[in-house]
């Protein structure tokens, strides 16, 4: 008894019966980084490249990167490049004026009109790796297809970057994960925009939050797709938006067979005790009372239903 609780408040991420479901930090920097972390499942770059009139040097890029990847000797860290545009507008980038931002030229999109930007992150991303003692992997933002996803490792692979990956944000890609997995080693699911895409709805808009809740049956359905093509494909199926932080869905997201969750670092420990009071084939009967839901309100009620506390 003794030891279960203390497993529940530290260490990695373990269901009941010890099925591992690594509990990643989401992190903008150094500085956001605790201690004990299993690693980091989404490192955002973009802080880089905020307030800058030009791109940050690569120099400038080598040194952020070391200052994260040398505080994690040994673990691995999830680097995400550059995600520009929409809600993250670059002023160097001045891209032209843009009616629909978040359908516009962002994330991995931007290096059509300046493809030295990834260029040069990617450069700086091999530098800091080759210097410390992580386990880096990349990932691209806001991939649409394979043939984007297939381009992307191919860049990774020529900077000397060997596992790479791609978010999976847009439900074109999440319908072609199987493809997608051809030609990356992993996937991570960024739920906030693929909520936004799925449903059409601005994930800034207050009044949407409904259709944007993680509980939907759509976007379930979406992620126990990109976790069934990760089981076939025999690669890792992260989630690193913010419903990786809701201790219930966290649940259903480890019974549909996802392999981490990356989140806040703040939350980790409430989800850490939500796994460890499961066991996995707990979390499969959840998810499979989730999926089967037709509402979230309803699959909300039907996992509640199956964990009694
Ligand atoms: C997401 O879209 O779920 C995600 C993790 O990326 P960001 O919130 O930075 O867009
Ligand atoms: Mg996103």
């Amino acid at each position: 008894e003794v030891r279960a609780q203390r497993a529940a408040s530290h260490g990695p991420g373990r269901t009941a019966d010890g099925h591992p479901v690594a509990l990643l930090a989401n992190i903008g920097s150094a500085r956001d980084l605790i201690a004990d972390v299993e690693g980091v499942g989404l490192f955002r770059t973009e802080l880089l490249y905020l307030d800058h009139t030009d791109p940050p040097g690569e120099q400038e890029q080598v040194a952020a990167y070391t200052a994260v990847f040398s505080a994690l000797p040994g673990r691995k860290v999830v680097v995400r490049t550059l995600d520009a545009g929409a809600d993250k507008p670059l002023p160097f980038l001045r891209l032209a004026d843009e009616p629909n931002p978040a359908l516009g030229v962002r994330g991995l999109r931007v290096s059509r009109r300046a493809p030295e930007v990834l260029s040069t992150q990617l450069s700086a991303i091999a530098t800091a790796a080759a210097a410390t003692d992580a386990e880096v992997w990349v990932m691209a933002p806001m991939v649409a297809t394979a043939s984007e996803a297939a381009e992307f490792a191919a860049a990774c692979r020529a900077h000397g970057l060997p596992t790479t990956g791609v978010m999976i944000e847009i439900p074109a890609a999440a319908l072609r994960a199987p493809s997608i997995l051809r030609d990356v080693d992993f996937l991570s699911l960024g739920t906030n925009d693929l909520s936004q895409y799925t449903f059409a709805a601005d994930r800034m808009c207050g009044d949407l939050a409904d259709l944007l809740d993680p509980w939907q049956p759509a976007l379930i359905a979406l992620i126990a797709a990109c976790a069934t093509a990760g089981a076939e494909a025999g690669k890792p199926v992260g989630v690193c938006g913010e419903s990786a932080a809701d201790p219930d869905f966290a649940l259903v997201l480890a019974g549909l067979g996802i392999s981490s969750l990356s989140m806040a670092p703040r939350s980790i420990p409430a989800v850490r005790e939500s796994l460890a009071a499961h066991t996995l084939e707990e979390c499969r009967q959840i998810a499979k009372a989730a999926l089967a839901a037709d509402t979230p309100e309803a699959a909300r009620a039907a996992v509640r239903s199956a964990t009694p506390r």
